[in-house]
């Protein structure tokens, strides 16, 4: 089979041949039908985080295909069933985060296409408990990107309390921004979109944003607090500055939620303001099993559009630099 290798950080991935891998026991190897193609494999290629993946290694954590084998003590899905492998790839289920529904802060978590080889091969493997079933009338391209790009913003909506008379301002539409957008509106928020693409500006008209803003033309902070703050930010930008203008945008008791991650991402807060005007800086990671299973349940409803340009595998270097330089729909989606 053929896997995108990444060999060295900040090099070309390097198409490979390889074994088709042989589940071990609690595993399954699925047969790659879409692969989502998230900012978060380029921050892998490139070494970008303090916490590194160990190359070789194979990226991708939006992988979505039929069960192809599975290993010893498998029960929860069968050769056939189509599921979805995200970051997420394992938790222990016995640590405190584990027990409380936080399994996404689990120690001893994996991280698919990080710690263990993703979803940029025709086959991958998978701990089973955390594979998720895709319903039947979700496409696989569109399964894809709601397997982290979906997951993470509904968590990240939930995270900033989003409720029915909130401003609700988006830093960033792209992969996860646009589905952000969308989430914020079923919890009944009114929503910003600030992204410096016309593209993307486009699309999050579309996508019923009620406020639209050009941050290569505009200051997001200054348009936000005419409108009287924003109640609720989410940062998904790849852009140090953004975090800094989505803070100044807040209203009294705003929340700003940091999902982006940008290389040596800081943010400096002054504490007088923080202090007086009651914010809160929230950092929210990915999201557990049960979220992702109540995003494909709204996507099964039809409540959710997914934007996406499908490619070949073989193009991952190419579909990179499209997505560094802005000339991608929202998500690639790379197919075999
Ligand atoms: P993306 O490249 O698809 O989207 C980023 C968007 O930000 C683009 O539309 C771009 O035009 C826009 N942008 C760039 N500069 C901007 C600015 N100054 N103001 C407003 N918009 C700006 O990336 P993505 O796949 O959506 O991922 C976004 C980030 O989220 C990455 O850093 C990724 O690693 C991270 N991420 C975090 C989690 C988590 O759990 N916290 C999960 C997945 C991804
Ligand atoms: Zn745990
Ligand atoms: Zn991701």
């Amino acid at each position: 089979m053929k896997a995108a290798v990444v060999r060295a950080f900040g090099e070309p991935l390097v198409l490979e041949e390889r074994p088709i891998p042989e589940p071990g026991p609690g595993q399954i190897t699925v047969r790659m039908q879409a692969s989502g193609l998230c900012h978060t494999d380029i921050h892998a290629a490139n070494g970008d985080w303090p916490v590194k993946p160990t190359p070789p290694f194979v990226p991708g954590h939006e992988g979505v295909g039929p069960v192809y084998a599975v290993g010893e003590g498998v029960t929860s899905v069968k050769i056939g069933d189509v599921v979805a492998v995200p970051w997420l790839g394992y938790a222990c289920g016995e640590c405190k985060h584990c027990l409380t529904g936080w399994e996404t802060l689990c120690l001893k978590q994996q991280n698919t296409g990080y710690s263990v080889d993703g979803c940029y091969a025709e086959y991958f493997l998978a701990e089973a408990a955390f594979a998720a079933k895709v319903p039947a009338g979700v496409s696989p391209f569109e399964a894809a990107p709601l397997t982290c790009a979906g997951v993470t913003t509904y968590k990240a909506v939930k995270v900033g309390n989003v409720r029915p008379t909130d401003l609700v301002a988006i830093s960033g539409i792209g992969g996860l921004g646009h589905l952000a957008l969308q989430y914020a509106k079923i919890f009944g928020g009114t929503v910003a979109a600030i992204d410096v693409t016309d593209e993307k500006l486009q699309l999050a008209k579309e996508l019923g944003a009620d406020i639209v803003i050009d941050a290569r033309t505009e200051d997001p902070a200054q348009v936000l607090q005419g409108c009287g703050g924003a109640d609720v930010a989410i940062g998904l930008a790849v852009d140090d500055k953004s975090f800094a203008t989505a803070y100044a945008g807040l209203r009294r008791g705003g929340r700003l939620v940091l999902v982006a991650l940008p290389a040596a991402g800081h943010l400096s807060i002054p504490v007088f303001d923080t202090v007086l005007n009651g914010t809160s800086v929230i950092g929210s990671i990915v999201g557990t099993r049960a979220d992702l299973a109540d995003v494909f349940a709204l996507h099964a409803q039809g409540r959710t559009r997914v934007s996406y340009e499908t490619r070949e595998l073989g193009t991952v270097n190419e579909s990179i630099a499209d997505v560094l330089h802005g000339k991608a729909r929202a998500r690639i989606v790379l197919q075999p």
